[in-house]
């Protein structure tokens, strides 16, 4: 039994069942006499690692045949990139939707490369944050795509609907929430996240992007950052992450053999209403400034009457053994990130230590 919940945004806490795995084969993988990390990337063995991570993955979200799925380097952040780079060489217009501080990162790469439109921008009117409604977004019919980002890691804000952009491919940065709830893959163009929140361990991210998106890149693209190359090669021109690779496979397997999407879709929303409702009953003693419309299931941040109670909350949720509970540096107060690995049990632990804090100190 692991001795802390571990509430970081990322990386984040992994399944027990996984680090015991992973443990377990550190010195010999699978009668090889080697580790995992030791073996090719190019070899019979890494294979069956990478096919059967593939395979879970296209089981757990039910990814069309048409769509392709790569395990690359660089992290979420180099999608920033590599959407733009690849999807703007044929009309150099895309829209954003700015829902906070990642769509900022990503408007604010894109905007390198062509014509970046913010269709519509989160509205924190009356301190309470908001999604704006699509019917008042001005998407542009001939823009190459949309992006947006379905969670927002960082100010706790989630569209729990999904934008409807006719015939403009969707673009989705999924890294906090992918694998939280069933999706319909189908309906985007290309999908991106990064490992150290849902899938394991830093190092790897996952696209999905479906195979009429794979095409000509904007002249300079490295090569590295071309879809048709990572495509053509399988994700292997280089050598990629083979650790976190394995990582992912093994928490992929773990999340089937828990049952798969809807029982983790079920359990995150539980856990998410558990936490909601400890801040909401607790007579203004934390105050949450999200609509509940767009509340986040996986980033839950709130705040304190004062940054002196603030800071003993965290000392003291650290020695209680509920840690990494700060909010991110550009807002601060407290966040509570409950991911897929996130346990029940970690949640009713510090729902309550909260209510028990509030009794001492309210
Ligand atoms: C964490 C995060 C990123 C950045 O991921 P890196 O792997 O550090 O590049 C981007 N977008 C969202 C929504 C995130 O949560």
């Amino acid at each position: 039994m692991r001795k802390v919940f571990n509430f970081s945004a990322g990386p984040a806490m992994v399944a027990e069942e996984v680090l015991l795995q992973a443990q377990a084969e550190m010195l010999d993988w699978h009668g090889t006499g080697m580790s995992i990390m030791e073996l090719s990337h190019r070899g019979a063995e890494f294979k069956t690692v990478v096919d059967q991570a593939e395979t879970d993955l296209r089981e757990l979200m039910t990814i069309p045949k048409n769509y392709h799925v790569l395990f690359l380097a660089g992290g979420a952040s180099a999608q920033f990139s590599m959407v733009p780079l690849n999807l703007l060489a044929e009309n150099k217009k895309a829209d954003y939707i700015d829902t906070g501080i990642w769509s900022k990162k990503a408007i604010m790469e894109a905007k390198r490369y062509g014509n970046i439109h913010v269709a519509a921008q989160l509205d924190e009117g009356g301190g309470l944050a908001r999604i704006p409604s699509q019917a008042i977004w001005s998407l542009r019919q001939d823009a190459a795509y949309v992006h947006y980002t379905p969670n927002e890691t960082i100010g706790g804000v989630e569209f729990h609907w999904l934008p409807q952009t006719g015939q403009v491919p969707l673009v989705a940065d999924m890294s906090s929430t992918i694998l939280s709830r069933p999706i319909d893959v189908s309906a985007y163009g290309l999908i991106y996240a990064g490992a150290q929140k849902n899938i394991g361990q830093a190092g790897i991210t996952l696209v999905i992007i479906r195979d009429d998106l794979v095409r000509e890149f904007l002249p300079g693209t490295p090569i590295l950052y071309q879809y048709s190359i990572q495509v053509e090669n399988a994700s292997f021109y280089n050598t990629p992450p083979t650790y976190s690779w394995y990582i992912a496979g093994l928490t992929l397997a773990w999340m089937k053999k828990q049952g798969g999407i809807r029982v983790f879709a079920e359990r995150n929303q539980r856990k998410a209403q558990k936490l909601y409702e400890a801040i909401d009953n607790s007579g203004g003693f934390y105050v949450n400034s999200v609509d509940p419309e767009c509340r986040s299931r996986m980033n839950i941040p709130f705040n304190l009457r004062t940054d002196s109670l603030t800071t003993l909350f965290l000392d003291e949720t650290k020695k209680a053994g509920l840690t990494n509970l700060r909010g991110h540096k550009l807002v601060g107060g407290v966040r509570a990130s409950i991911y897929n690995s996130m346990p029940e049990e970690g949640v009713d632990a510090l729902v309550g230590f909260m209510q028990e804090f509030a009794q001492r100190y309210g």
